[in-house]
């Protein structure tokens, strides 16, 4: 990644959701894509568990997660999840999204963490939008499929699950 206002490297500090150019000392933000993502053009160490590319270092709503390009997959890290969840939700606002039964393969599905390569917990989540999440205990991270951020920011509060799983 370059500047670009003067093409000198850019700087992608940890934590912040932009880059610094250490030579004009610009700040420089990526374009948000339609989820809401902005994408640095800088890999992380990780692979993404479905498609097996490198992931990207990302932000949403301010907070720094790593992002698969091909997949649109995110490995979102547990301290934030649940502000970042809020956040969106009150940004977006419900959309009215009916959400679809809990797809039980995904419970079956078992994918190692991109970050200490061991398997991850898959489980349902207990909050709106009725997915499947998988969780590394370890490093403290959550992966959510391709959609399912917007799943949980957009189903309404009202909308209770069916049935409810205690694990
Ligand atoms: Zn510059
Ligand atoms: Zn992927
Ligand atoms: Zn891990």
């Amino acid at each position: 990644m370059n500047c670009p206002s003067c093409g000198a490297p850019l700087h992608l500090e940890p934590e912040q959701d932009h880059c610094l150019c250490g030579y004009c000392g610009g700040v420089y933000y990526p374009e948000q894509n339609e989820e809401g993502v902005r994408v640095f053009g800088e890999a992380a160490s990780g692979a993404c568990p479905l498609c097996a590319v490198p992931l990207m270092h990302a932000a949403i709503g301010g907070a720094r997660i790593l992002y698969c390009g091909r997949c649109r997959g995110m490995l979102i890290p547990m301290e934030i999840f649940g502000g970042l969840t809020d956040e969106l939700r009150a940004q977006l606002g419900s959309r009215g999204l009916i959400p679809r039964p809990p797809d039980a393969r995904e419970l079956d599905r078992h994918i190692a963490c991109p970050q200490c390569g061991e398997g991850m917990d898959a489980h349902r989540y207990g909050g709106p939008g009725n997915i499947v999440i998988d969780s590394c205990e370890k490093c403290h991270v959550n992966w959510l499929d391709p959609g399912e951020l917007m799943r949980v920011a957009r189903t309404p509060d009202h909308w209770i699950p069916a049935e409810s799983d205690p694990g």
